[in-house]
């Protein structure tokens, strides 16, 4: 090898589970280097580009613990397979102090709970992505120079391909510097400890088709789309167990934001549809909008098409709630106004026509939705229809609107088991010895049956911190 480097902790990423746990790890007296494979200083991540609401299942940092674990339950059914959901209540105020220690800045975003700490400076409140100078760029730009203060470093331009295992341990990684692997350079870093934190698989194309749509290409990239399952690929060799792979956060955002870079990644269109009907091209419903828009998103990914479906909603709903500014943008007037499409018509028919939906079929649905309504008997409609986290409304002012929509991916929920202290757990609930996982690239805390989103964040933060303190407890 060209180049061999030995430190205690070996970190794959530099989006925030990387940058924490290599600063823990450096706080706490190891030598740590992150090994990130953007070459810009400002190289893309979710991270970087994330609204940086910093909550647990919505709720407050500070919340009460138990509190936070009664609303991971709620969002979850109480499905939460290996049992991790107890670290992120009970670690969500000290991640955050965490953050406060190291810089970071934080406002109250609006009312409601979930945003009462928004790293700042807050994105702006319009469509379109903007991240360059606002609080995760910030806080990622701080994270960098504390860890470089600690004595760890941040090699940027540096793709970690394998993990070096010897005498039944991981023991450090293989990487591939600047470019293409015929030009790049084969170097090791040895270590103690590798930690994952590659932030899932949603760019790897041939993995969201194994697990989560027969068609990827059909999928908008809602985020960085930098996460190839590299170490998920590197965990699997080395014996790791995967959990709740089929599960992706996202949302519902207009179809054309393939063609319109305003459309992404806000407004969404999920208030609209988690109150309203979404149906396909015979006009039928086919999964239970009140679930919840990243339920839906799931769904409408499994799909053989999933170009397929469109929002049928009222006058009362485009006015109303698609208005409402506690979450801006809002839809109304963001989305028309940055070039979506909105059509609207007075009649169910007409409207039917626009969209190229069966106009028999639409009608059948608005009109059995509507009785059940009224007769507030929604879980006798096939399929049945959840009233517990959204009111539906029923379908009756003119003009009768319709959104055509598509999913937006933005980082995969399942990934490599862990345990509570953020190692990669064999099938068997064994620790693979020397290796761990944080954020993204982790499963079993998000996701199941209703594809429940926790928070990306403060997963990335908690179990970044875990797996740092773990590796220094045992290093003694
Ligand atoms: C538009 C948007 C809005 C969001 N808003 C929020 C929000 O408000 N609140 C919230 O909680 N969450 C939000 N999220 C989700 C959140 O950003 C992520 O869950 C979180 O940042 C994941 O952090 P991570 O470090 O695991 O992954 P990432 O930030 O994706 O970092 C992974 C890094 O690993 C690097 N990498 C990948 N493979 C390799 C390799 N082989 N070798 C070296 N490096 C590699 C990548 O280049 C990347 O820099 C949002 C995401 C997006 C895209």
């Amino acid at each position: 090898m060209a180049n061999d480097v030995v430190v205690d902790v070996v970190v794959v990423g530099g989006g925030l589970a990387g940058l924490s746990a290599a600063n823990r790890a450096a706080e706490l007296g190891l030598s740590a280097v992150v090994l990130e494979q953007g070459a810009a200083p400002d190289y893309p991540c979710n991270s970087r580009f994330s609204g940086g609401i910093v909550h647990v299942a919505q709720k407050d940092m500070r919340a009460d613990p138990a509190d936070i674990q009664a609303a991971i339950d709620a969002l979850t059914d109480g499905d939460n397979s290996t049992a991790l959901s107890p670290i992120m209540a009970d670690e969500a105020a000290r991640a955050l102090e965490w953050m406060r220690e190291q810089g970071g800045k934080f406002i109250k975003g609006g009312v409601l709970e979930f945003m009462r700490w928004v790293l700042a400076p807050p994105r702006p409140r319009r469509p379109g992505l903007e991240w360059k100078g606002r609080g995760p760029d910030v806080f990622l730009r701080n994270l960098t120079a504390k860890l470089e203060s600690h004595g760890g470093k941040l090699e940027r331009g540096v793709r970690a391909t394998g993990l070096i295992i010897e005498g039944g341990r991981v023991s450090g990684v293989t990487v591939e510097r600047g470019g293409p692997p015929e030009q790049s350079e084969a170097e090791q870093f040895k270590s103690e400890a590798v930690v994952i934190a590659d932030g899932g698989f949603q760019g790897d194309a041939d993995m969201v088709r194994q697990y989560i749509s027969p068609n990827p290409d059909a999928l908008f990239t809602r985020g960085a789309g930098n996460g190839n399952g590299d170490g998920l690929r590197m965990a699997m060799v080395a014996g790791a167990g995967v959990v709740g792979m089929n599960r992706f956060y996202g949302h519902l955002l207009g179809r054309e934001t393939f063609n319109n870079e305003k459309l992404w990644p806000y407004p969404t269109v999920d208030a609209i549809a988690q109150v309203s009907v979404v149906v396909d091209g015979a006009g039928a419903r086919v999964f239970d909008e009140g679930q919840g828009g990243v339920y839906m998103a799931n769904n409408i990914a499994a799909l053989d098409n999933p170009l397929s479906m469109t929002v049928v909603f009222d006058d009362s709903v485009w006015t109303g709630l698609a208005a409402d500014n506690r979450y801006p943008p809002c839809m109304n007037p963001s989305f028309v106004n940055e070039g979506g499409t909105v059509f609207a018509a007075d009649s169910l028919a007409e409207l039917a026509g626009q969209i190229g939906v069966d106009a028999a079929g639409l009608a059948k649905t608005v009109v059995d939705f509507n009785a059940a309504v009224e007769a507030g008997s929604l879980e006798a409609l096939s399929p049945p229809r959840a009233t517990d986290k959204f009111q539906p409304n029923a379908i009756r002012t003119a003009p009768f609107h319709a959104i055509q929509l598509c999913v937006g991916m933005t980082y995969t929920m399942g990934g490599v088991m862990i345990d509570r202290n953020s190692q990669v757990l064999h099938d068997d609930g064994a620790p693979v010895a020397g290796l761990y996982a944080a954020g993204s690239a982790t499963g079993g805390i998000e996701g199941g049956p209703s594809a429940a989103y926790i928070g990306g964040l403060s997963k990335a933060v908690i179990t970044g911190l875990r797996a740092a303190e773990h590796i220094s407890n045992l290093k003694g």
